[in-house]
């Protein structure tokens, strides 16, 4: 994999807004932090725009270039090229329209098979994370990847693959991996930051949303929801709901599950994963979402109730 643009900005120093997609998840703030550091490796003045929260358990992923959409437009650094990470579309980005604009020129470096190809130089490959497209893109760059890259884009496929258990997963990744491991990096302390030392809060908010589980047509469809009022009564922010919707894929007959996240009484976002045979980003581009084949989502804006009713119908006639 090549990137002209990626050339061209190592070959004339150019400085790089570099930005992640909203709601960020371990995938687009792994490689956000790689990419930062492969740059800064280059003598490449970047900037992150980091617009969301970071979730706490990718706090170690902080950089002390990232900068919220304020600081970046009250700044008066110039920009020659924005570099968008993970986002499939343009209203995924996470930044205003602004501060994506401030770069000359855009480079898209995503995995989403529903990517609409909205940059000047578009680097989309249907592999398991944009950490590993950004291991062949340093790859003719970098004699030795150092520890800080090497830890963003661990972060990033070991998020993606799901522990290297989905079927994103190739022989390939495992190699890529094995690389990284070499460069000595706490694998283990990495592991236990995003995937254990859950607070208390988090693991209640969890059992009380499974505990409201929903099945439908033989545990085939499994959904489940989380309302403001189930995240205040945990003290929780909608971050501490990730991982509810695998959990859901995980009980025995299903092959998919919904999770409603419910943001206002009429904004629901819907994550949908499968296991073996629907299409679940076909459901999402019906309404304007997008994603993988097993791992998608799109926004409706209705109550909890007919959301859940629009998806099932829409599940059911691909059962
Ligand atoms: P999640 O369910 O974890 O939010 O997202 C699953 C996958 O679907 C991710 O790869 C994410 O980028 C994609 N996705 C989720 N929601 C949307 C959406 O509203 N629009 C688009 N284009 N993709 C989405
Ligand atoms: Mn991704």
């Amino acid at each position: 994999m090549t990137s002209k643009l990626l050339e061209k900005i190592i070959k004339e120093n150019l400085t790089c807004l570099i930005i992640p997609h909203q709601s960020p998840d371990g995938d687009c703030l792994g490689s956000s932090y790689a990419l930062s550091h492969f740059l800064d490796l280059k003598g490449c003045k970047n900037t992150i725009a980091m617009n969301g929260q970071i979730p706490t358990n990718f706090s170690f992923l902080q950089k002390d270039n990232m900068r919220n959409d304020f600081q970046i437009l009250e700044s008066d650094v110039h920009y020659d090229v924005t570099i968008v990470l993970d986002t499939s579309s343009t209203d995924r980005i996470g930044a205003s329209m602004e501060v994506v604009g401030l770069g000359h020129e855009i480079l898209v470096i995503d995995h989403h098979k529903t990517n609409t190809y909205y940059g000047d130089e578009n680097v989309v490959a249907s592999v398991s994370s944009v950490g590993e497209l950004l291991y062949s893109l340093f790859l003719p760059y970098l004699e030795t990847f150092n520890q800080e890259i090497a830890k963003g884009l661990y972060t990033s496929i070991v998020t993606d693959t799901g522990d290297f258990r989905y079927s994103n997963t190739s022989a390939q990744t495992l190699k890529i991996v094995s690389y990284l491991f070499e460069t000595g990096i706490d694998f283990y302390d990495i592991n236990r930051k995003i995937f254990s030392n859950q607070p208390l809060n988090q693991v209640l908010l969890k059992s009380k949303v499974l505990s409201n589980i929903q099945s439908y047509d033989n545990q085939k469809i499994i959904v489940t929801y989380v309302t403001q009022d189930l995240l205040d009564e945990h003290n929780c922010q909608m971050f501490h709901a990730d991982g509810i919707v695998e959990m859901g894929r995980d009980i025995e007959n299903c092959e998919v599950s919904v999770l409603l996240k419910e943001y206002e009484s009429n904004l629901i976002k819907v994550s949908m994963r499968s296991n073996a045979y629907v299409d679940v980003s076909e459901i999402s581009l019906l309404f304007d979402g997008g994603g993988h084949s097993r791992a998608a989502g799109c926004t409706l804006n209705t109550d909890l109730k007919e959301a859940e009713k629009i998806i099932v119908d829409q599940i059911r006639t691909r059962l």
